[in-house]
This record gives C-alpha cells, sequence and structure tokens, in this order.
C-alpha cells in the first residue's frame, strides 16, 4: 500500500514488523499446495538461486517457519560446545546473551554502551581472553540505529581458530550488501517482518560447512531447530515441518519484485530513503542516537534532546495521518525516537511521512 493515497489503517515505520504492500497480500492469499507435493519443491527450488544470491553464499538456503529468535536460538544451540562470546551493544544483543544462558551455555557479554558499536580491537582482546567456540554478532542493532562493521569483525573471528561467527542480519538483511561466503560468517540469520517487508512469522538462515559439521558433533539438538534436519530436507527442496506456505509466496513475490527493481538500485534507494530522514533531522537540530559512519540504512534513532512528549506526538501521527514511528526501545525508551525506511518505501512515501512529521512536530 505503498501510495499516498488516503489509507483506512494505520501505516507503519516503526522498525518493524512493517507496512507490507498491497501486491505481497495479494500474492500470499494463493490457494494451500502440499509441503511434500511437487508445487511446494518448485517454488523453493525457484527462490533458492535469488536467495543465494542476497546471502552471498552457494550454501542452502533454509526456511524455518518462527521468529527470528528461533533461528537465534537454535544457532547457539547447535554449534555452541564449549562457550559463547555474545557481542553487546543493544537490547537484541544484550537478550542473546540472556537467551543463551537460558539454554544452559556458557556464556560472555562483549558489552559497549548503547549507541556504540563493537569494534575489531575489543572483540579481539576479548576473543583473546577465553576458549570461545561461537561468537554471536548483531549487524543492525535496531534499538540504537547502530550497524556494525561486519566485514572487519568477521575477519576477527576468523583469526581465531574453530570460532564459528553468527549474524543477525534482521534488520538489514536484503538492504545492504552482505557477503557470507566472501567474509567468512558461520550462520546468517534473519526475518521475515523487516526489510524482507513480510508479515512476521519466517525465518530464513544459511549454514557454513563447517558450522554443519560442528551441529553434526553437537548433542541435544532436539528436532524442530535441528540445523541437520534443515539441510536433510533443503536437498530435495523441502523443510523438516509443514511450513508456512504463504509467507513462502509472499517471499516468492517480495524476491522477483527485489530483482526486477535490481539488487544495487535496490540498496541505493535504501540509501536514499534515510538521507531523506537524516536530512530531515539535521533541518530540525536533531542528534543521531548512533555515531556518524556507524549507522543503519533501513532506519533512524534519534536522541529525544528536547524532551518531547513522544507519546503524544505518536497518538498525533496516528490520529491526523494514519501513521506511526517508534517512540524508543527497551532502556532508551523515551529518550530516543526511531524511524523506518525499509521495505518497499519510495521517496513519495517517505516525503509523506515527513510532511507528517512536520505538521504534527511537538515543538
Ligand atoms: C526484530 C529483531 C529481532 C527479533 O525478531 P523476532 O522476529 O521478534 O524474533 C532480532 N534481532 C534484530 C536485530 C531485530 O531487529
Amino acid at each position: 500500500m505503498s501510495t499516498t493515497t488516503p489509507r483506512n489503517y494505520t501505516k507503519l515505520f516503526i522498525p518493524g514488523p512493517i507496512d507490507v504492500s498491497e501486491d505481497t497480500y495479494a500474492a500470499m492469499s494463493r490457494p494451500m499446495i502440499g509441503h511434500r507435493s511437487g508445487d511446494f519443491v518448485k517454488l523453493y527450488e525457484g527462490m533458492m538461486p535469488k536467495l543465494q544470491t542476497l546471502f552471498g553464499t552457494s550454501r542452502p538456503v533454509f526456511l524455518s517457519t518462527s521468529s527470528a529468535w528461533g533461528t537465534m536460538e537454535a544457532a547457539i544451540r547447535n554449534l555452541t560446545q564449549k562457550r559463547v562470546l555474545n557481542c553487546c551493544c543493544g537490547a537484541f544483543s544484550d537478550k542473546w546473551n540472556d537467551v543463551a544462558k537460558r539454554c544452559g551455555l556458557e556464556a560472555d557479554a562483549l558489552r559497549v554502551e548503547w549507541g556504540e558499536a563493537i569494534t575489531p580491537e575489543l572483540l579481539r582482546e576479548a576473543l583473546s581472553k577465553a576458549d570461545y567456540d561461537v561468537v554471536t554478532l548483531v549487524h543492525n542493532e535496531t534499538s540504537t540505529g547502530v550497524m556494525n562493521p561486519l566485514k572487519e569483525l568477521a575477519a576477527v573471528v576468523n583469526e581465531f581458530d574453530d570460532v564459528l561467527l553468527v549474524v543477525d542480519t534482521v534488520s538489514s538483511f536484503s538492504a545492504t550488501p552482505i557477503a557470507m561466503d566472501d567474509w567468512g560468517i558461520d550462520v546468517l540469520l534473519t526475518g521475515s517482518q523487516k526489510a524482507l517487508a513480510l508479515p512476521p512469522g519466517l525465518s530464513l538462515f544459511a549454514a557454513s560447512e563447517r558450522a554443519m559439521k560442528r551441529a553434526e558433533a553437537t548433542p541435544n539438538r532436539g528436532y524442530y531447530f535441528d540445523f541437520l534436519e534443515f539441510a536433510a530436507n533443503a536437498e530435495k527442496f523441502m523443510t523438516p515441518s509443514t511450513p508456512c506456505i504463504s509467507l513462502l509466496y509472499g517471499l516468492d513475490h517480495q524476491l522477483n519484485k527485489f530483482f526486477a527493481e535490481g539488487l544495487e538500485n535496490r540498496y541505493a534507494r535504501h540509501r536514499k530513503l534515510n538521507g531523506m530522514i537524516d536530512a530531515w533531522g539535521a533541518k530540525h537540530g536533531l542528534t543521531h542516537f548512533a555515531p556518524e559512519g556507524l549507522r543503519s540504512v533501513t532506519l533512524t534513532t534519534f536522541a529525544n534532546d528536547r524532551d518531547w512528549d513522544l507519546d503524544a506526538w505518536n497518538k498525533r501521527l496516528k490520529n491526523e495521518h494514519q501513521l506511526m514511528i517508534n517512540m524508543g526501545y527497551g532502556k532508551i525508551k523515551g529518550k530516543t525516537f526511531r524511524i523506518s525506511n525499509m521495505g518497499d518505501e519510495n521517496e513519495a512515501t517517505i516525503q509523506e511521512l515527513i510532511d507528517a512529521l512536520d505538521a504534527t512536530l511537538p515543538v
């Protein structure tokens, strides 16, 4: 529904879930097919090369009917035999450390302040201190708007033997280039409701050969999230259990859109729309929560320096303009606000958002 026509619903510019286009909903509303049928194999097989291109991998891409946390937990359960190092710089990355402990794993946090990025130096130092076999990293920390220097951090992890790198790209995947194989990432995972502009409920991931070897030797992987089950089924273009077929219709549709637009154009569009929000903030003298050079291209987190009544602002946006932004997440709720530019947005729809923000600015 990415037009500027009047809406009968509240359009989300929060950093997930985001707005889903009408054509995507239409694509999802097709009749069911059996998940062991030739029609399903054709659907999955047809998506595979496009998914591999987006992931930057020659490995199979797996489809998990779960939100991203399912595969985030799965990755550490399948791969950790000794000790996991969780790089923590915001709400999502912090929680991964908590999840690791709840799984009964030996887990340490490498912490920087919210609003800062993990640096290669800090990571190298942390990795030299204990015998880790897994590192978790959130590429784009959606709570703070920080985009960690993924390629550089992956290079540091690869300086250490037998340490696997698991990367959450939930809010950056498909919006900015990511090269899983070239950068030496062992597990790359994402979810459907952020930059892919689909409803929630689907997670996608791929695992390196050495990650699969590790999983083979890790006991108690369970069934639903067993990497080996995903691999055995993906060989036949199937999934271990009945997947969210409607979402896969939507994914197929979105992938066709991405490749029709061209990936370079898609990346450039995200940078451009993000730049529009940046320029709007500069016009009003707003400060970014994330440091320059380490900012996300899919969302912007502004500091609420002027102590605006953010809830009242969002109410006006909703009531008068039928759209919504986000007023901070976790411990920085009320102290920051976040605006998403991911998905199917274009210059006209971002301009409409900017006009609405201007018309309701709480000054
Ligand atoms: C949204 C988000 C998640 C959580 O995804 P769920 O779909 O709620 O499991 C994890 N990591 C990041 C970086 C996110 O932005």
